[in-house]
């Protein structure tokens, strides 16, 4: 199939404008080239996550983090997920990288408290298509108790586009996942459209704020406004809130004036290896 699509856009590229169609072949085979490592890149272990810290503004202390996901390629070194999730979700790749994601992540959660580390809260990215997946409900089952980790100690980032597009078949499925006990979250918000309406019925534990709101907030009134609407919105909803991308002293500030609960960003922690996070658990026993 992939072989024909390719035939295609090459016979195309005969009869059509040379220059656009050499455009359209070197992006069509770069593709086809990544697919087809990704398809090796789950079975040959080149998939890793780093961990961002999460902070809650009042006590100051990591309360959980957000699994991100990377591949070492042999080749290409480290790819950030922009370069591969859109096309895993494209070809439908992306509910055998989420699985893995979901496994190891739970694991690794698992792991951590098996040291005597503080328990924190993974969150995981769930994309459209894996949300879709039939599967979705029992593989997460499966994947905490393969690790042997409490429910509430997972929470899954969805986009407000990915519920918005069947109000009452994402609030059955969200539905289902709280009752075993999971936390819900909408990533990215503010970048997509949401029913205001709809917004309520869903069991949603915590809003993140996008981080294109968050980046010019020293700056612009328009993201502060944005930013203290969301912040006003989530409490009134009884959610919490969580700002991503805070880089600044300053931006922090301004959040933390408007009642911002919790922040991730730069100015806490990139995303970081597994023992970097375990390092910081221990020292936080110690504080
Ligand atoms: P996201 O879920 O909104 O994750 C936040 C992104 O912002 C991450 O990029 C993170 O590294 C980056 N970030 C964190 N703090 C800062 C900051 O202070 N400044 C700036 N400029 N950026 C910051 P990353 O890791 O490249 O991931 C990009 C996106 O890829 C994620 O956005 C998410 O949508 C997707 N993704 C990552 N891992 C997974 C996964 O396991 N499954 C799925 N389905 N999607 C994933
Ligand atoms: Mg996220
Ligand atoms: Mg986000
Ligand atoms: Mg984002």
């Amino acid at each position: 199939n992939a072989d024909a699509a390719m035939y295609r856009a090459k016979e195309l590229g005969k009869n059509n404008c040379q220059f656009y169609a050499h455009e359209m072949n070197a992006s069509l085979e770069e593709k086809l080239a990544l697919m087809e490592g990704l398809r090796r890149a789950v079975d040959e272990s080149q998939l890793r996550l780093l961990y961002q810290p999460k902070v809650d503004l009042v006590t100051g202390r990591v309360f959980g983090v957000e699994a991100l996901v990377r591949w070492q390629h042999p080749e290409r070194g480290m790819v950030r997920p922009d370069q591969f999730i859109p096309l895993a979700e494209e070809s439908g790749m992306i509910v055998a990288i989420g699985e893995w994601v979901l496994r190891e992540a739970c694991r690794q959660a698992r792991s951590w408290q098996d040291a005597g580390l503080p328990p924190i809260s993974m969150s995981v990215n769930v994309s459209p298509r894996q949300f879709d997946d039939r599967r979705l409900v029992g593989r997460v089952a499966a994947a905490l108790a393969e690790a042997g980790l409490d429910a509430r100690w997972l929470e899954l980032e969805v986009t407000e586009s990915l519920i918005m597009r069947d109000v009452q078949q994402a609030v059955d499925k969200m539905r289902e996942l709280e009752t075993m006990g999971i936390a819900l979250s909408i990533d990215d918000f503010g970048t997509g459209y949401s029913s205001l309406a709809a917004l309520k019925s869903f069991p949603i534990s915590r809003l993140k704020i996008d981080k294109s709101f968050v980046r010019d907030l020293a700056h612009s009134t328009d993201d502060q406004a944005i930013a203290r609407a969301i912040i006003s919105l989530s409490h009134q909803l009884q959610m919490r809130v969580i700002a991503e991308g805070v880089e600044t002293e300053q931006q922090r500030e301004f959040l933390a004036q408007y009642g911002c609960d919790e922040m991730q960003g730069y100015l806490f922690s990139k995303p970081v290896p597994p023992d970097d996070i375990g390092a910081m658990l221990a020292l936080r026993m110690l504080a």
